[in-house]
């Protein structure tokens, strides 16, 4: 491999034309992106980015939640290119494989515990929503059970973008894009403490809300209910984590009501949490797990349904000829790019890192950040934290304009050269899993930093 750029390059403003010209992006509003001018990113290094005026940034939220092995893995670059070089795309639809494709089911089925023994091959976290949601439905329909049909998620989720993805989630700004959700997905509440907990416990707080599941089959009929899906730590709702009352109770009742328990592992999954999935953290033993992000590191997409024993020998022995697959499933390059990488947390140990080192490290340098006066909690698990801000801590009471504040700490964060996400008035980490504990430092020090500015700018 040679040291050209990667694509000839028009320069800053002139990039910036084209972009506001002809590039439509996810997530934004394009009239106010188009007059700001977008930043371009144009290489990384470790947990570092470079955007195209040469200013470094430390990305504390590795890329979107899935650089987990850091950017700049040449191994993983080589991988891709002899695979694309031997073979860059065959499918696995009409009876054929690719060695990739196949060894990588092995290899993540390695990782599950025993009892996830199949991998059903997406592009995507939303694609993987999709799969699953369809396999639920067929799997009670394969059993003589053709009314379980409904599905139960949680308000403030994530789980995609697409139609189904977007159903399930339970975002109530894209809900209203699309008469969304589709029949069928029904919301429960979410187990968010610090907001919605009033006078209870985070423990006992964690059961009503588990409970509310209960009610929410009742309601519908146990009948009727294919599957329950969550996060076991929400992301994108603002990396919040559920009391310690809450899986337990959760799997509990999936397992007396008969309806299938899926762990959205898109976020979770690959060692984020300390453990190769989230359900080992939590010890839940879900029954279908959608997977994406930290498998590859981002650096090809690829993701997957995880399907355990219990639903993969319905599919093999009843489902018949399943009609439902994607051009790219398995694809062999995203495949042999995601091999390297599940080789490089295994021969790193990073699993074991998050879990046992930089985690516990990690994890009180975020919860330090409680000294600040404008923070009311800071919470993590293995390298994923979510700092709730508040107005007065004392009473747990919020700033008024939960959006513009959370912008305001990120938008410090950024200027002053650390990537950060805000949820509303909740600030996220996710940080490679190769992040050293100085760099750790910086993250603290920096968002530190643009804390004190909220505290000297908003005055509630
Ligand atoms: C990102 C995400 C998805 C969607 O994955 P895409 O690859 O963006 O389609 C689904 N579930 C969770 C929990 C996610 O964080």
């Amino acid at each position: 491999m040679n040291d050209k750029p990667a694509i000839s390059n028009p320069g800053i403003s002139n990039l910036q034309a084209i972009d506001a010209a002809h590039h439509i992006h996810p997530f934004s509003d394009m009239k106010e992106l188009n007059a700001k001018g977008t930043r371009i990113i144009e290489r990384a290094e470790g947990v570092h980015i470079y955007d195209s005026t040469g200013k470094k940034y430390l990305d504390a939220f590795a890329g979107l939640w899935c650089v987990n092995v850091g950017y700049g893995r040449k191994s993983i670059a080589e991988a891709a290119f002899r695979q694309m070089q031997e073979l860059p795309y065959y499918n696995t639809f009409f009876g054929t494989t690719t060695p990739p494709a196949t060894l990588l089911a092995q290899k993540i089925a390695s990782k599950t515990g025993g009892r996830m023994n199949h991998v059903f091959f997406t592009n995507s976290g939303s694609e993987a929503t999709d799969t699953w949601f369809r396999i639920a439905r067929v799997y009670w329909k394969a059993l003589g059970k053709p009314e379980k049909t409904q599905v139960i998620a949680r308000k403030n989720a994530y789980h995609g973008s697409t139609v189904a993805g977007a159903s399930l989630g339970g975002m109530k700004h894209m809900h209203e894009q699309g008469n969304l959700p589709i029949e069928g997905v029904h919301h429960i509440g979410q187990p968010y403490w610090y907001a919605e907990g009033g006078d209870l416990t985070p423990a006992e707080f964690g059961l009503k809300m588990a409970r509310e599941l209960e009610t929410k089959i009742d309601e519908l009929g146990e009948d009727r209910v294919a599957a329950f899906v969550a996060e076991p730590i929400q992301g994108a709702g603002g990396v919040i984590i559920p009391p310690d009352t809450y899986w337990p109770e959760i799997a509990r009742i999936c397992k007396a009501r008969n309806i299938l328990l899926i762990s959205d592992e898109v976020i979770c999954g690959f060692g984020r949490l300390g453990s190769w999935f989230g359900y080992q953290h939590f010890g839940v033993e879900p029954d279908l797990a959608p997977i994406a992000k930290g498998l590859s590191s981002g650096y090809l997409p690829i993701g997957g349904v995880l399907v355990s024993d219990r639903v993969a020998q319905v599919m093999i022995s009843e489902f018949g000829d399943f009609a439902h697959g994607y051009t790219y499933s398995g694809h062999p390059v995203a495949a042999a790019a995601a091999l390297e990488n599940l080789r490089i947390i295994e021969e790193e140990g990073l699993v074991e890192r998050v879990r046992d080192d930089i985690g516990p490290y990690f994890a009180s340098a975020w919860k330090s950040l409680e000294d600040h006066q404008v923070v009311g909690q800071a919470e993590s698990v293995g390298l994923i934290g979510g700092l709730q801000l508040a107005a007065d801590k004392s009473t747990r009471r919020r700033y008024a304009k939960p959006d513009d504040t959370g912008s305001l700490v990120r938008n410090h964060c950024v200027e002053n050269g650390l990537i950060m996400r805000a949820t509303g008035d909740r600030m996220l980490a996710s940080p490679a899993l190769t992040i050293t504990r100085s760099e750790i430092d910086e993250v603290i020090e920096k968002l530190g930093q643009a804390l004190e500015h909220l505290r000297d700018t908003v005055k509630e």
